[in-house]
């Protein structure tokens, strides 16, 4: 799950990172102006209104503006509010004490899959895209990869006074520069963030470091361990799938992907493999869904509820081995939640294997239902529902 900035900055000034004074959320531009005027009212001489969206790049796409008056204020919050920033539509925006800033870095640290481990990530060059100088100037970015047994008890502030030497950090910032690095890697820990960057790290006149802009990724599968990770959801801010969402919030395996085959199955290994033939049959998953261990009519008619509710599904292939859960079980289910359904357009190719399989199978053929084609193996109901899918289209 991702934050947007202004929630970023929340995260990190809980654990201790820098950030700008708290500013406002406005979702009007009356908001906004009030947000402005409290802002400047307090004695602030600049406020900075800021698109809050979950994609980089706003200020290149107008979607960040420091203003002086309130006048200016109510201009830039008309200008950004409705703003499309790359197929995102800027519904909220932040506003904070602008900051003046003397020079930009780059800081992060993020989950390393392939090295299993966390890798800090830290340049002098900021404020522009790091991967951009990654490619043109790799001297510029230094990466200090930290295995585990390196930050049992967080990072070890030598790392972090390491890590910004290395960077070439002036001297005049790198002790605060570090205290902030050994924050913001606490920050990562405790969260169970998969990524928090801040770009650009900004050094102010007087010397200070704050984190200007935020980005945070949390590890949803540690959701469980944060119970307030969940108020980091706010209304109007498109990013995550809202199908996604929904199968989350009823404990459900739910994936959207850009084909048009929907994909139900029980077990990761089976949907995978489904999504396979459905490959090799020359089709694409819409999404696909796990059902887990039941099959029950409720739970059936849950899963093919929300992969139907995915548009771009023209066709759905039910792929399920019994195992405890036995076939005519899941046959009924399938029956059971067709009724509770009621009508859709698409078909079902239905594939049923293993535990009392045959007697799955004689029920859907008995059903003889016009929804419904069962289909004795992978391969003939992959290409059943990539035809379907077609033919439908
Ligand atoms: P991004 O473009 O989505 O990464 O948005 P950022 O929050 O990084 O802002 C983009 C740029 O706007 C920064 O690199 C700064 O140069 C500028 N900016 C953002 N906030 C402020 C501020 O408070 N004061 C000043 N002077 N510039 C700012
Ligand atoms: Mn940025």
């Amino acid at each position: 799950m991702d934050l947007v900035e202004f929630q970023g900055k929340q995260l990190f000034a809980r654990h201790g990172v820098p950030v700008p004074p708290p500013g406002a959320v406005a979702r009007t531009v009356e908001e906004a102006v009030s947000a402005a005027e409290a802002i400047l009212g307090d004695g602030a001489s600049a406020v900075v209104v800021k698109a809050q969206v979950k994609v980089g790049g706003r200020g290149k796409a107008g979607g960040v503006k420091v203003v002086r008056s309130v006048e200016d204020a109510r201009a830039a919050a008309e200008a950004i509010l409705g703003l499309d920033i790359k197929g995102h539509t800027v519904n909220v925006v932040y506003l904070e004490p602008a900051s003046d800033i003397a020079e930009e870095y780059y800081l992060s640290v993020l989950h390393d899959r392939v090295n299993k481990g966390d890798l800090v990530i830290c340049s002098r060059q900021g404020g522009v895209d790091i991967e951009e100088v990654n490619r043109t100037d790799p001297g510029a970015v230094v990466k200090r990869q930290v295995v585990p047994s390196e930050r049992a008890g967080g990072l070890p502030r030598d790392i972090a006074m390491e890590v910004v030497t290395a960077a070439d950090l002036p001297a005049e910032v790198r002790a605060s520069a570090a205290d902030l690095l050994v924050a913001l890697f606490a920050a990562y820990l405790a969260e169970d963030a998969t990524l928090t960057e801040i770009n650009p790290l900004i050094r102010t006149p007087d010397d200070r470091v704050l984190a200007l802009d935020a980005k945070v990724s949390l590890d949803v599968n540690a959701a469980f361990r944060h119970g307030d990770h969940a108020e980091w959801r706010i209304e109007g801010i498109d990013g995550d799938d809202p199908l996604e969402a929904r199968a989350r919030e009823q404990g459900m395996q739910y994936v959207k992907l850009d084909g048009d085959v929907g994909v139900l199955g029980n077990g990761a290994g089976l949907v995978m493999a489904t999504l396979d033939v459905v490959a090799q049959n020359g089709g694409r998953a819409a999404n696909f869904l796990d059902v887990g261990g039941g099959a029950s009519a409720d739970s059936m008619a849950a899963s093919l509820r929300l992969v139907l509710s995915d548009p771009a599904v023209k066709s759905v292939f039910i792929n399920i081995f019994g195992g405890i859960t036995r076939g005519e079980e899941v046959a009924r289910g399938v029956l059971g939640a067709i009724e509770q359904l009621g009508h859709f357009p698409q078909q079902l190719i239905v594939r049923l294997d293993g535990t009392n399989a045959e007697e799955g199978r004689r029920l859907l053929e008995e059903a003889a239902h016009p929804s419904i084609i069962p289909s004795p193996t992978m391969q003939e109901a992959a290409a059943l529902a990539v035809a379907a899918a077609r033919s439908a289209a």
